[in-house]
């Protein structure tokens, strides 16, 4: 019999862990970094090339995948693990997030949120009922409840009325992906705690959550304009909140210096498209900090984008060479920042594994926050 879902910790440092996650798809190794395939592609990216960066896992859009090609198109044609060619787990959002953020004409109700496509205006119903179902489509293996992320910067009652709205979704979202047939036994259902900055809030939400129970439990309603330093206060509570013994995943988040923090405060898995529209729009991440690779310093440059990155751009081609394709809007600029970023993102998410393994965490924080987040000269 295969593993529907475990997750067992190998090693803790302070409130940081690392451990694995056993699906029947594949281990996904924690701390985890999830390059986002909004559109069943990761941009730029075959997906032998994203499995080569050390990626276990990917993420898809339930809202990008409803629209276009269409959740039962892609059930037709066997899912979307054998549409897009990714054989491993994959984790989809509940379109919650970005219904509100990209879709116009939107109206949200108890029943959930009606909206106009940003792509053809054709109007649509998402419902924590229909974004099961669509997860359940598309054959996802970690599967999100339907919540609402509650915006930046509105007072108590609103965070709260918001907050106890989504756990009423929550619930229903359970009902729903428990009554989903063959797929229920062999994927995951995650449950999203909002509360705003408030850890009253947060407590209360996490408290309803684990009253429902879910395989692992999201931090929501972060990265939304707050900065890092009201987010990493709402760490220093929120994870703590949740089950100890269940993943614990910071949705959208970040950069790489945001990465380190959270996973500092207990946070097992991440994803954000950073890495891959940053790449697109010239920026390389490096150990030393982003570089934007279009400046004119870079022309004649020949060094790699980073000395110490083990990826297969910076093995073969200088800065000078992807300063050239990038200016010239060559496709293969576009695919080779992408690659580099994504083994980056990759690469720090094994050295913080280690770094947790071998209790040492804060040291190789500090070191990293002092080689990132120093000053630049002369760029
Ligand atoms: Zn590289």
């Amino acid at each position: 019999m295969t593993m529907r879902f475990a997750f067992s910790i190998s090693a803790t440092d302070g409130a940081a862990r690392t451990g694995v996650i056993t699906m029947r798809r594949g281990a996904i190794r924690t701390p985890a970094f999830m390059p986002v395939g909004t559109a069943a592609t990761v941009k730029a990216m075959k997906p032998a090339d994203v499995h080569a960066t050390g990626a276990d896992i990917i993420l898809g859009n339930t809202y990008h995948l409803m629209l276009r090609p269409g959740a039962e198109r892609v059930a037709r044609l066997g899912g979307l693990h054998r549409f897009m060619a990714w054989e491993r787990p994959i984790l989809t959002d509940s379109g919650g997030y970005q219904v509100m953020s990209l879709s116009a004409l939107t109206k949200t109700s108890e029943t959930g949120v009606a909206f106009a496509s940003h792509l053809d205006g054709s109007k649509h119903m998402l419902t924590p009922e229909r974004s099961m179902e669509i997860q359940r489509l598309l054959g996802s293996d970690i599967v999100m409840a339907f919540d609402e992320c509650t915006k930046n910067g509105v007072d108590r009652e609103e965070a709260a009325r918001s907050m106890e709205r989504s756990m009423r979704w929550a619930k229903r979202s359970r009902d729903a992906f428990d009554a989903g047939g063959e797929h229920a036994p062999r994927a995951a259902l995650f449950g999203i705690q909002q509360g705003s900055l408030d850890q009253d809030l947060r407590r209360q939400s996490a408290e309803a959550l684990m009253e429902i129970g879910f395989d692992g439990y999201a931090v929501g309603g972060l990265a939304v304009g707050e900065g890092q330093e009201a987010m990493f206060a709402t760490l220093d509570f929120a994870p703590g909140q949740l089950p100890g013994d269940k993943p614990r995943y910071l949705m959208g988040v970040g950069k790489p210096d945001d990465i380190v923090g959270a996973v500092e405060r207990g946070i097992d898995m991440f994803d954000c498209v950073l890495p891959t529209r940053s790449g697109r729009n010239g920026q390389a991440f490096t150990r030393t900090g982003p570089l934007n690779i279009r400046n004119a310093q870079f022309a004649e440059d020949q060094a790699p984008l980073d000395a110490a990155c083990g990826c297969p751009v910076c093995g073969t081609w200088s800065r000078a060479y992807l300063h050239h394709l990038v200016r010239s809007g060559e496709i293969l600029g576009a695919m080779l920042m992408t690659e580099h970023n994504l083994w980056f993102y990759q690469q720090l998410m094994a050295d913080l594994r280690a770094a947790i393994m071998e209790r040492r965490l804060a040291a190789f924080a500090q070191d990293f926050r002092s080689n990132y987040c120093a000053p630049r000269v002369a760029e």
